[in-house]
């Protein structure tokens, strides 16, 4: 069965759109995905930690045969290969981070995943890139991504050329 997926983006050390585009390109090729929509990226302010640089963000729309627990599993591997590592702080400085913020319509809540995504109607730089991409997607349980958008401060989120 092939499910569209979509994908969080993001980073704030070095190279962050050049890291972006090869991340982009990695998962593309991985065996069972297939990149069918990619957002602008955008500058966002540092969330949680704020005495960091900014970040750069993006989303993706896959196609994918893999469960939702492979998919995770690419994204974190994809990660590490990206040069991030965890050194336990949440919210904190990195190289890449994917985040899984839907997988078709289903609602998982397990220990090392939860879909849709439950940070995302909190986040603006989360819902500018989604929005670009998947503006009429209703996330189960949340809403039509456009609509969370309206509902929240852009401000400090500019979209890069
Ligand atoms: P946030 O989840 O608030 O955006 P974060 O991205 O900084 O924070 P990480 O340190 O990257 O958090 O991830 C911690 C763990 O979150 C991962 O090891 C993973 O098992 C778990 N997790 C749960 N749901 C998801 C999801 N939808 N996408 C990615 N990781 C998830
Ligand atoms: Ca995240
Ligand atoms: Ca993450």
């Amino acid at each position: 069965m092939i499910v569209r997926a979509l994908i969080g983006l993001g980073g704030n050390l070095g190279e962050v759109r050049e890291r972006l585009d090869a991340a982009i390109a990695a998962l593309d090729a991985l065996p069972g995905v297939a990149v069918v929509a990619r957002s602008r990226f955008y500058r966002t302010p540092p969330w949680g930690h704020t005495d960091q640089p900014d970040f750069v963000n993006a989303a993706i729309a896959v196609e994918t045969g893999l469960t939702p627990m492979d998919l995770l599993d690419a994204l974190l591997a994809t990660e590490r290969a990206f040069g991030r590592v965890r050194d336990g702080e949440r919210w904190g400085p990195r190289t890449l981070d994917l985040d899984l913020l839907a997988y078709g319509d289903e609602v998982i809540d397990e220990d090392r995943l939860s879909v849709p995504h439950p940070r995302i109607a909190e986040r603006a730089f989360v819902l500018l890139p989604l929005a670009d991409i998947a503006a009429d997607t209703v996330l189960p349980g949340m809403g039509r991504v456009g609509d969370l958008l309206d509902a929240i401060p852009t401000h400090g989120c500019t979209p890069l050329s």
